[in-house]
């Protein structure tokens, strides 16, 4: 083992100690981020943190967060003949009220895996005689080259291009994720990587307002550790703020470009998340300059209202107020290989995390 590994295991290990001494009393943290979840069952965190330590997990996963009539959209539009539906690869398995895009393209849609939104400009220059749709799916992360894309297709007057937008605001949900009915937190992990986009100051609300001690981290194992232990800190000594333990990556500003992106692109409208309902301005829409590239205006698409497929509680789950093992059908009827649920698909999604790593 070189000595930087070593280092590390030494911090590590001094921060694991540091947090059995702070949680003198029962203390709850939420992982804002699907990420963070994964990773701390990868890293073996939460074996090593005391019981009355206990990490629940938030809505942190654009996929899992996306409403059930969204979903029903998205598969009604890739079944218009002419429409070429273009997505990343986690949507295609996410159960709609009938059906997945998986099962669509088997009946013979055209839905097409996406690495990146820009991939879709070139697809839909090379056949003019289709419409290509793009799922815009994600948090302020993704949001900005969602915004790029529609602005390069507009500069290049690229005619058979639109969005779906389904983006959703993490800064715009604090409030009513603070403020879930029945579910108390201590303390959040923030997710580094939208707060690289959104800089710190739309999240000091969680200290002013909501008195939650909360840490900016990012995905290493000691990151985490770090994060733990100074937020346990801050709920020990009752002196909660916001913090930012990922400084190498964080700028209090954020990134200004990318949010100029979104700002010319897009502009805010109340949107609907699952689990949470309609969340005033949380969403992104295009702005006027743009509205012409708006899926939703140059298709007539129509759903009957949806509501979450029996037995699943995705929606418990995304607002921490219930652990995936409380679902009846966990690792039963619903698996990876046989979602139910956005929550088993994803790569983020707290259910896929708790199957992988704690199914015993
Ligand atoms: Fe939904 Fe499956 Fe998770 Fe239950 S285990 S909440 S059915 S995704």
């Amino acid at each position: 083992m070189d000595n930087s590994k070593k280092e590390k295991q030494k911090i590590a290990s001094e921060l694991v100690k540091q947090i059995n001494k702070n949680c003198d009393c029962p203390m709850t943290i939420m992982e804002v981020c699907g990420t963070h979840t994964h990773a701390l069952f990868a890293h073996g965190i939460r074996s090593m943190i005391p019981e009355n330590l206990n990490l629940i997990s938030g809505p942190g996963c654009p996929v899992c967060v996306t409403s059930q009539e969204d979903i029903d959209v998205m598969i009604k539009l890739a079944s218009y003949p002419d429409i070429v539906l273009c997505t990343f690869g986690d949507m295609m398995r996410v159960p709609g009220t009938k059906g997945t895009l998986l099962s669509a393209r088997t009946d013979g849609a055209d839905v097409r895996v996406m690495y990146s939104p820009f991939d879709v400009i070139s697809w839909a220059e090379a056949d003019p005689t289709k419409e290509f749709v793009l799922v815009g799916i994600g948090f302020e992360t993704t949001t900005p080259s969602f915004g790029a894309t529609i602005k390069v297709t507009k500069e290049q007057g690229v005619k058979n291009l639109s969005i779906l937008s389904l983006h959703k605001s993490v800064v715009r949900a604090l409030e009513p994720l603070a403020s879930i009915p029945g579910v108390s937190v201590d303390g959040l992990i923030l997710p580094g990587h939208v707060i690289t986009i959104t800089g710190l100051e739309p999240f000091k609300i969680l200290e002013t307002k909501f008195g939650l001690a909360s840490v900016v981290t990012g995905f290493e194992a000691i990151d985490m550790i770090a994060s733990l232990e100074l937020i346990t800190r801050m709920i020990h000594d009752k002196k909660p703020m916001v913090m930012n333990q990922y400084t190498r990556v964080v700028k209090p500003g954020g990134n200004k470009s990318a949010q100029d992106m979104m700002d010319t692109v897009f502009t805010p409208c109340d949107c609907v998340w699952r689990g949470m309902g309609v969340l005033p301005n949380s969403g992104y829409a295009l702005s006027d300059d743009y509205t012409s590239f708006d899926a939703m205006k140059r298709f007539d698409v129509k759903v009957e209202p949806a509501s979450e497929p029996a037995g699943c509680i995705c929606g418990k789950v995304i607002t921490g107020s219930a652990k995936p093992t409380e679902c009846p059908l966990f690792a039963k009827s619903c698996t990876p290989s046989n979602p139910i649920g956005p929550c088993m698909v994803s790569g983020e999604g707290s259910c896929s995390a708790y199957y992988k790593y704690q199914r015993v």
